[in-house]
């Protein structure tokens, strides 16, 4: 499920950057194409499953819960399921990182991005990484910032750990000071990376991408090339308006606009893109 650019835990920092950097274009392509390829076939599993109600990572019915058969599946709250089992479950190191993946992609089943607020204009000032992240009526807030990471003098809390906040149907059902989950190994071998080199490794959520995707104009663009119309404006996962501005001196008839118009509702192009084609200037806001 997860991009495996993992490193020792005895490497030291000289040894990641090192190797790092080391790397041919074509060692890091080949790894590269390994991890997607592998995300690929579980993000497929995962979906396939999914589709039939049922989970890609015990094989049981989504809906299934037995206090002794811990599934991070349990995040979408199976009947039965309560706090304290919640609890209990998240004393271990479920992985911060596995987490996010999984829920990113349950939120991005019906529509992507709009369901996984990470905008990192958005982060209060303790904290590192924060997101909330949507499905049907159950929200999942996770997050970490310097003092967890350190692990903080509370009780249960001195080793490495995040906090999440799960609310079911607008009722707080898990509190961020309810649990200390502790990092992984795996968690704390990214986290390692992504401080010491952040200019040569990076996390990327393939299939499960949020809202942060479109702060980076090169995706905003990449984005628009591929933008069809929804079916239901009010669900869309995106709302974007355009400006039309003609050249000086030129002019589009209303017959131009009215045929544009009729093939942008039957491509499903938003009527930018065609007004493109017709040589005009466009902004896109
Ligand atoms: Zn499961
Ligand atoms: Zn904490």
């Amino acid at each position: 499920m997860f991009n495996k650019l993992v490193t020792s835990n005895k490497t030291n920092k000289m040894n990641i950057r090192d190797r790092l950097t080391h790397l041919t274009p074509e060692e890091i392509q080949s790894h590269n194409a390994i991890q997607v390829e592998n995300h690929k076939k579980d993000y497929e599993e995962f979906l396939d499953a999914f589709n039939k109600d049922c989970c890609s990572l015990c094989g049981m019915k989504l809906n299934y819960f037995n206090e002794s058969e811990r599934c991070l599946h349990w995040f979408l709250l199976p009947e039965g399921i309560r706090k304290k089992h919640f609890v209990s479950y998240l004393h271990e190191p479920i992985g911060f990182f596995n987490l996010d993946f999984y829920l990113r992609w349950v939120a991005s089943i019906k529509e992507p991005l709009k369901n996984i607020n990470d905008l990192t204009n958005n982060i209060s000032k303790s904290k590192i990484v924060e997101r909330t992240i949507k499905f049907k009526n159950l929200e999942w807030s996770l997050n970490y910032g310097d003092t967890d990471l350190k692990g903080h003098q509370s009780k249960n809390a001195t080793f490495p750990h995040f906090h999440l906040q799960i609310i079911n149907d607008n009722k707080l059902f898990i509190r961020f000071n309810d649990c200390h989950i502790p990092f992984s190994q795996h968690d704390l071998d990214v986290l390692h990376l992504l401080e010491e080199a952040p200019d040569l490794f990076e996390v990327r959520h393939i299939y499960g991408e949020g809202m942060s995707y479109i702060e980076n104009p090169e995706n905003k663009e990449l984005l628009d090339e591929t933008m069809k119309l929804a079916d239901n404006t009010d669900t869309a996962a995106l709302n974007t308006r355009s400006i039309i501005q003609l050249p000086e001196g030129q002019s589009m008839s209303g017959d131009m606009i009215d045929k544009l118009l009729k093939e942008s509702r039957e491509t499903k192009t938003p009527l930018r893109h065609l007004v493109k084609k017709n040589i005009l200037i466009l902004k896109l806001t």
